[in-house]
């Protein structure tokens, strides 16, 4: 594997192309305007600065991972010597339907087509190709250059030989790969939406404030970040949606998500990115922000 294509150049697309390129990798890195992609290698920049002064990477080494990353705006040009593509646009079935016909049509016969996807099936996005023993989950985790764990999602039909191809590939890139089954919220997810949701249930009906909870969390249990600082870190709109696939797909009140996520969403208060969600992250940065019932 030499040439790797990342669809998507945003929080996550950004860090793959980054981990890609730093181990040797070409990297053919897409999105939709010249304006996302120039956002993505400044990110990128700034990273492999804090490794420079983490003494992780020689001055060298950042420009050669530089000078490993080609952009493009055509999905097309993108993807013709593609030995793998990782998608890592919205989390929206409909969106990544669209893009896995594309590259299925256009790709390379014997290229990977993975997706980076926090929680929608791989079985059902394969099913948009004509290839699905070769399209495979690789669900990285958020800051992707600092996290080691790379979720692998087998789908129904995903084969053996996809599966090792990219295992082994994660682990030339020192990252530790863990293989999950395509059932909803594989098992990250599963595990870490219903405890933010009871988080914000036990905000909700006021049994502590927000501080309170996530120092609970960090002192009691040892986590390294409260649930609700977690949350507005991962994006409260990407939990809304984990949690609607969770409930969805189990079909249990368990996975509903709590009213006051819901409201937060509509509201436009999505955490870090918008710089407001259970913290404001404007002027006064971590204060919890007062909220009304
Ligand atoms: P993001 O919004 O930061 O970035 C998405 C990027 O995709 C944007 O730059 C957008 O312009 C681009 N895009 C949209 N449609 C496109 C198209 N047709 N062609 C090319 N580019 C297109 O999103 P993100 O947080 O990086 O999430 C990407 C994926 O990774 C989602 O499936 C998400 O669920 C998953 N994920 C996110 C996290 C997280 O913590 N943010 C963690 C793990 C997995």
């Amino acid at each position: 594997m030499k040439n790797i294509t990342v669809v998507g150049s945003g929080a996550m697309g950004s860090g793959i192309a980054h981990c890609f390129a730093q181990y040797g990798y070409n990297v053919n890195l897409v999105d939709l305007s010249k304006e996302a992609l120039a956002l993505a290698m400044v990110k990128i920049e700034n990273n492999l600065d804090r490794q420079l002064k983490k003494e992780v990477l020689t001055v060298e080494e950042k420009t050669a991972t530089l000078d490993r990353i080609s952009l493009f705006t055509e999905l097309k040009e993108a993807i013709k010597i593609a030995d793998l593509v990782v998608e890592a646009v919205a989390e929206d079935q409909a969106v990544k339907a669209k893009i896995f016909a594309q590259l299925d049509a256009h790709a390379p016969q014997d290229c990977i087509l993975a997706t980076n996807t926090s929680s929608l099936s791989i079985t059902t996005i394969a099913a948009f190709t004509k290839r699905p023993e070769k399209v495979i989950g690789m669900h990285f985790m958020n800051p992707v250059p600092v996290m080691r764990l790379v979720e692998i999602i087998k789908g129904h039909q995903t084969s053996k030989n996809t599966v090792e191809t990219i295992t082994s590939l994660t682990e030339q890139i020192e990252k530790v790969p863990l293989v999950a089954a395509d059932y909803p919220g594989f098992v990250a997810n599963r595990i870490l939406l219903p405890m933010i949701n009871e988080a914000i249930e036990a905000l909700f009906q006021g049994v502590a404030e927000v501080e309170a909870i996530d120092e609970m969390m960090k002192l009691g249990m040892g986590h390294p970040m409260g649930p609700l600082r977690l949350a507005d870190f991962i994006g409260l709109d990407v939990c809304l949606s984990v949690l609607e696939v969770l409930h969805q797909g189990f079909g249990k009140d368990k996975y509903a998500p709590c009213p006051l996520l819901r409201n937060l969403v509509a509201a436009g208060n999505l955490g870090v990115k918008t710089k407001r969600g259970f913290y404001d992250y404007s002027d006064n940065p971590k204060q919890p922000i007062p909220l009304q019932f």
